[in-house]
This record gives structure tokens, sequence and C-alpha cells, in this order.
């Protein structure tokens, strides 16, 4: 099979950009899952479609057009890498992310990003549910202070405005609502190794997940 190295964690705990590093080193492919949340959080705002609405947002979910490419993401044919970013659709993608029937209904798509030589895959449940088969499977994460501090730090750097005691506010709730939803909630698989970032660099962390890979 197609080799996956799955890795799951929390909100800002630095997975996406690790996750980038690794698939660039080894030339694989890679999944970002919380950005197709994210996407189906902003086409449901766009076509008026409530985040609460299970069945509507399954049926969006079927007939989204999306394209990753260069870096880019695309919906509709229109670039939406930024308007996916914004605190709104961090909001919005993890409250529809609750729904089964969405969940279900955006399964196939994100396997069919599995193709040789292999995939780098990014999220919460991609060791768990997307991916059970995965050969390496690592639970990324770090405290709630230092996530929010790595994320305010990116914003600052950006120019926006931000409050770190809003960030970690929202970071948790965020936390609580992924670890408590009944449906492939954010947990460690057990299979999982656990790699806790908080007194780590990228680079060391990147290190590390090719070092399992290649065990
Ligand atoms: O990783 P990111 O912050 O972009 O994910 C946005 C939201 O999408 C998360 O808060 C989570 O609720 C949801 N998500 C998920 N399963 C995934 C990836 C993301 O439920 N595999």
């Amino acid at each position: 099979a197609v080799p996956v190295i799955a890795i799951d964690g929390p909100s800002a705990s630095g997975k996406g950009t690790v996750a980038q590093r690794v698939a660039k080193a080894l030339g694989y492919h890679y999944l970002d899952s919380g950005a197709i949340y994210r996407i189906a959080a902003l086409a449901a705002l766009r076509r008026g479609i409530s985040w609460q609405d299970e069945a509507a947002l399954a049926k969006l979910a079927q007939e989204l057009d999306i394209c990753f490419l260069d870096d880019e993401i695309y919906l509709d044919g229109e670039i939406i890498t930024e308007a996916v970013r914004t605190e709104e659709i961090s909001r919005g993608a993890s409250e529809v992310a609750v729904h089964p029937a969405l969940r279900r209904a955006l399964l196939n798509l994100q396997q069919s990003f599995r193709k040789a030589p292999g995939l780098v895959a990014d999220g919460r449940d991609m060791a768990t549910v997307v991916f059970p088969d995965a050969q390496t499977k690592i639970f990324l994460t770090a405290s709630a202070e230092v996530r929010a501090e790595r994320r305010y730090k990116q914003l600052i750097e950006k120019g926006i405005h931000a409050n770190l005691a809003e960030i970690l506010q929202d970071l948790q709730t965020r936390d609580a609502r992924d670890s408590q939803r009944a449906v492939a909630p954010l947990q460690k698989s057990e299979s999982a190794r656990l790699l806790e970032t908080s007194d780590l660099s990228i680079d060391q962390a990147v290190e590390a997940i090719l070092d399992y890979s290649r065990a």
C-alpha cells in the first residue's frame, strides 16, 4: 500500500508546518484535512447553509469543487487560501466537524490524496478514522500556553492585531469541542507515538518524525 504518515493533534500545535516539512523531505504528497473542514464551513456560509444543518452540509460536501494547487486553495475556481484562515472560519470548521454525516461525506475526498510515492496527512482523526492502516502514526502536541503563544507570534509577524488571552481562550474552547464530540473526537490512537513539542524546535520535530518513519 502507498505509505501514509498520519499526524494528529490539537489546534496550533505546529502540525501543519511540521507535516509540510516532512512531506517535502520525503517527496510525499500532503493533506491538510483541517482545510477541508474549513472549506466546508466557508462554502456553507456563502450559500446560506447553517453550520448546524447536518443534512444540508453533507449534501454540500458531495458537491464541493475544491482544488489544492501551488500552496493555494481553490473553491469553485476562486482562491480562498486566506479566507479559510479567519477566526470565524476556524470556529465554523470546528462546528461543522461535529456532524457524522458531513465527516462521512468528506472521507473519500481525504482518502483520494493517498498517491505514490506517499502521503503525509495532518488532522485530528488521520490515524484513527481516515488512514487507520497508516505506517507511521504521530500524535503531535504542545501545552495550550505554548500553542497560544505560537499562534500569537504568527499573527503579530503578519501585522495582525492579536490578544494572547483571547487566543488562549479560543484554543481551549476549540480543543474542548474537538475532544468531546461524539464522532471522531481528537484523541491519540493507541498505536500512535506521542510527540510533545513544547520544548522542541520545528527542525527537531521534523527530525523526530523522519526517524520514526524510518524505524
Ligand atoms: O487543523 P485546523 O485548525 O485547520 O482544523 C480546523 C477544524 O477542523 C478543527 O478545529 C477540527 O474541529 C476540524 N477537523 C476535524 N478533523 C480533521 C481536521 C480538522 O474535525 N481531521
